[in-house]
């Protein structure tokens, strides 16, 4: 099996950014965001507006035990954060059911090299991020939610590599198994 040892070595830079994260009714959904983002191939991911020591610690327990790399960041003011990452030369891709359809559009982000930023909500984002975003991108046109949205936008970005991403570091590896759970400890 071929590995990806760093989809940003191909794909370029990938964070998400986390709006709207309420402490306590968001923790389990926004740890969540967070993984899919590490397991699907993102480098960075950032929760605007506030700092939930419960979710960063279990992203950050997942990355320690399963490996690979990913910024992690939290209380950025998200305007500011989203305005100087387009500043940068970056571009913001905003995940909601109101965006134009995915499947018409994502051939044109991914063959674009400039860094990216994927901004998914939690209740009701802000009127000017739909504004100051590159894109507003649909994965259908009904609500679901930001993990599924996240999790199919990756998917389509990295055209299904994502799955050889080879996670350096990790300490426990799955060994896929027909029955049961087979898990081996990775030696150094
Ligand atoms: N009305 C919201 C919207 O604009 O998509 C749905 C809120 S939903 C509980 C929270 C987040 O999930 C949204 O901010 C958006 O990032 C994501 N989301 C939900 N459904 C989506 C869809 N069909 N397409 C893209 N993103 C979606």
């Amino acid at each position: 099996m071929s590995t990806l040892k760093n989809p940003s070595r191909i794909y370029g830079k990938v964070y998400v950014l986390r709006l709207g994260h309420r402490v306590g009714r968001d923790k389990r959904i926004t740890t969540h965001v967070g993984l899919v983002a590490r397991a699907f191939g993102a480098n960075g991911f950032i929760i605007e507006g506030i700092c939930d020591d419960s979710v960063m610690s279990s992203i950050a327990k997942a990355l320690s035990i399963w490996g690979g790399h990913m910024l992690l960041d939290c209380g950025v003011q998200g305007l500011e954060y989203v305005k100087s990452w387009r500043e940068s030369g970056g571009e913001v891709i905003h995940l909601t059911m109101y965006g134009l359809p995915l499947d018409d559009i994502i051939d044109y982000i991914r063959v674009s090299p400039k860094p990216k930023l994927i901004i998914v909500g939690a209740e009701k984002v802000e009127r000017i991020y739909y504004n100051v975003s590159d894109y507003n991108i649909a994965v259908g046109h009904q609500p679901h939610s930001e993990v599924s949205a996240l999790a199919i936008f990756l998917d389509r970005l990295f055209r299904g590599q994502w799955t050889n991403i080879e996670f350096e570091g990790a300490k426990l590896k799955i060994i896929p198994s027909i029955r049961g759970k087979r898990v081996v400890k990775i030696e150094y």
